[in-house]
């Protein structure tokens, strides 16, 4: 194990529980050519579970590693149904704290998508700070402005009604130093934070293993998440699941002394090391199953494409691939088209791609997008088995 203590809790106390052997170490970077795609190292990936405070880490993450500062791509907003559920969550944030005329942080904003929409909803003056930040990318604010830099110390100084961070956080390995700089930013001042990311729960309940990839070293539960925000001062507001249970929101603001009010969301940490043991149980038999499908569909001589890119593609080809039987990857983000996928070789293609392809089978990476790809495909006279993850 290259990390011994738990990077929320500094506990010692770790079980090893789940690994994936070889997989690629970064997911979304766009890539030019095979040969480049092919040079992406692969690694192990071991799930470690924090006995005293329920984080569940990757214990071979190397923190070496740089993702952001090449070609990362990570822009969600080409899909309705994102936009709707995005905007939806937005505004309820906006409304619940009166956020309006105020100054917001985002700190790993990406292309900006999120701080655009939350200062266009609340006319907010926004500040994004992101190191894959690239100019050019949605429509001009003029009260938004972009640092594309990782957020530091250097950063302490903006002044922030509100501090959010979305899908970021499970991509740091020394989670807690980074909300520690985040409370030492806020001295006296007392901004609302509003930070998402990947609920664990879930992964384990569905033994979702296309979301466990090499990008992705911190996986929170609503308690771990919890407890890291208490335990460097900052009083839990709410904590909410949302986007089928997959996303997991905290509302959380300074306080003076650690705080011991527990959320009704969070679980024991006895219950999630009882789910993990569970996942163990059971994705194994999940993973032969798949691979029993799979191989049943080449031995058909049927069309199987993965539509989704992304992160959930090359976890789930991190497993799947070598059967044989899947030849494409479809993605509607532009950035990502012609591209090739890391340490995987395949080329992205679009939507337009298939009517000429003709596929007979589908493998969405996220069932939340169904009916929007089952529309999209209709729309293009296709009907094939559609197969939602
Ligand atoms: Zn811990």
């Amino acid at each position: 194990m290259k990390h011994t203590t738990c990077p929320c809790c500094q506990s010692a106390d770790l079980d090893a529980f789940f690994t994936i052997r070889n997989a690629p170490v970064q997911s979304i970077i766009a890539i030019k050519s095979y040969a480049a795609a092919m040079q992406v190292p692969r690694h192990d990936i071991v799930l470690t579970f924090c006995n005293h405070c329920g984080f569940i880490f990757n214990s071979e993450f190397d923190t070496e590693w740089d993702f952001y500062t090449q070609g990362y791509e990570d822009q969600q907003g080409f899909s309705p149904t994102f936009v709707k559920f995005i905007t939806g969550v937005t505004q309820r944030f906006i409304d619940k704290y009166a956020l309006r005329n105020k100054t917001v942080i985002e700190i790993g904003c990406g292309k900006g998508d999120f701080i655009r929409l939350i200062c266009a909803l609340g006319d907010n003056q926004g500040v994004g700070i992101d190191p894959a930040w690239v100019p050019g990318r949605g429509e001009p604010n003029p009260n938004v402005r972009f640092i594309p830099e990782f957020y530091s110390q250097a950063h302490a100084d903006l002044h922030a009604d509100c501090i959010t961070c979305r899908h970021t956080l499970e991509h740091i390995f020394e989670t807690n130093d980074l909300i520690k700089m985040i409370r030492d930013s806020c001295q006296d001042a007392s901004p609302i934070l509003f930070f998402e990311v990947p609920s664990i729960v879930r992964i384990l309940k569905d033994q979702a293993f296309w979301d466990i990839f090499g990008e992705h070293c911190s996986y929170f539960s609503p308690s771990s998440l919890a407890q890291l925000f208490r335990r460097n001062k900052f009083e839990v507001l709410d904590l909410s699941l949302e986007y089928d249970d997959q996303y997991l929101f905290i509302e959380a603001r300074p306080a003076d002394a650690v705080s011991d009010t527990v959320h009704p969301l969070e679980e024991s940490v006895a219950d999630l090391k009882a789910l993990t043991r569970l996942f163990v149980q059971k994705i194994n038999k999940h993973l032969e199953q798949w691979r029993v499908r799979l191989v049943r569909l080449k031995e058909e001589k049927k069309k199987v494409v993965v539509w989704g890119g992304g992160s959930k593609a090359v976890g789930f080809l991190t497993q799947l691939d070598e059967i044989g039987v899947i030849e494409h990857v479809v993605d509607i983000n532009p950035h990502l088209l012609g591209n090739f996928i890391p340490a995987i070789g395949k080329q992205y293609v679009g939507p337009d791609f298939l009517e000429s392809y003709r596929p007979d089978v589908v493998i969405l990476m996220n069932s939340v997008y169904i009916n929007e790809v089952r529309a999209d495909l209709a729309g293009r006279g296709l009907h094939p088995e559609l197969i939602g993850l």
